[in-house]
């Protein structure tokens, strides 16, 4: 056994219920194509070797890769760190198989989490599919409805790019070390279309980055910098931004797109 490190948030998977609950989640079949993210010892790992097509890895540990590559020889396991690797070229897919091809499998680090999110939402229509195990607090954030306190920043831009189904918790003794918080499995299906291009996605970020940062004033206060004409938009300028779901805000950020510029 390695000794878990802390500064890669390695709270390793023993629990061989739960570990069986994520291969009946993820449910693998013979043609999948699963890249897992920091398989560590390989406890994720060994549900998924011999059940697809192509198992692809990334680990940041290189002490864990020899370990790796002698359990799982048709592993094929990238050392590095998974912020830095090309995502694009991981995930490009070949001309047998249809995108998207790859689907995404992690029982991730806690602070990994919402920057790595950020860069697979960014290669829409190359992942089918992805199961993470998170900290509680933020798989409920990412599966959160508007007026609750976990609804922010986050659920509206992961549910802009994607369904999110929270499937269960698991306990801190199914880890080693056990870490201090609860954790849950989340299943995020990317929609088949994104509603617009990468402007809207930008021009959506930076609304609601803007709408958050004061998430206890009305929508005419903490939007004041955007000059919004409330009367062309389905929003009640009165209303709080944490009121405010996902569609509301496309409409704000598509209404800003469409408005004529000073230039026009
Ligand atoms: N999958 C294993 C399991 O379930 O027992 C290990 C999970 S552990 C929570 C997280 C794993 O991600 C560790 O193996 C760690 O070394 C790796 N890791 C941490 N940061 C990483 C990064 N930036 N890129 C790739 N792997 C990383």
């Amino acid at each position: 056994m390695v000794r878990p490190r802390k500064r890669f948030g390695q709270n390793f998977l023993h629990d061989e219920v739960v570990l069986q609950q994520i291969q009946t989640a993820v449910s693998p079949k013979v043609d999948d194509w699963i890249f897992e993210i920091g398989p560590g010892q390989g406890a994720l790992t060994q549900q998924l070797y011999g059940f697809c097509e192509r198992l692809q890895a990334v680990e940041i540990d290189r002490d864990l890769i020899p370990g790796l590559r002698a359990r799982y020889p048709k592993l094929e396991l990238v050392s590095g760190d998974i912020l830095r690797v090309d995502m694009a070229q991981l995930l490009a897919s070949d001309a047998q198989h249809p995108q998207p091809a790859w689907r995404v499998v992690g029982n991730l680090p806690y602070n990994l989490s919402t920057p790595l999110l950020g860069r697979l939402l960014a290669q829409h229509g190359m992942v089918k599919d992805m199961h993470f195990m998170l900290q509680k607090e933020v798989a409920e954030r990412l599966a959160a409805v508007p007026s609750t306190k976990a609804w922010g920043r986050l659920s509206v831009m992961i549910q802009y790019h994607c369904s999110v189904e929270l499937l269960f918790d698991v306990a801190p003794e199914s880890f080693t070390p056990a870490p201090a918080v609860q954790s849950s499995v989340v299943r995020l299906t990317p929609h088949a279309s994104l509603a617009g291009g990468p402007e809207l996605t930008q021009t959506l970020e930076r609304c609601v980055a803007l709408a958050f940062q004061q998430r206890r004033k009305r929508l005419s206060n903490s939007l004041k910098a955007l000059a919004l004409d409330f009367d062309q938009l389905p929003v009640d300028p009165g209303a709080r931004p944490d009121q405010l779901g996902t569609q509301e805000y496309l409409a704000i950020a598509q209404h800003l797109l469409d408005r004529p510029t000073s230039q026009d």
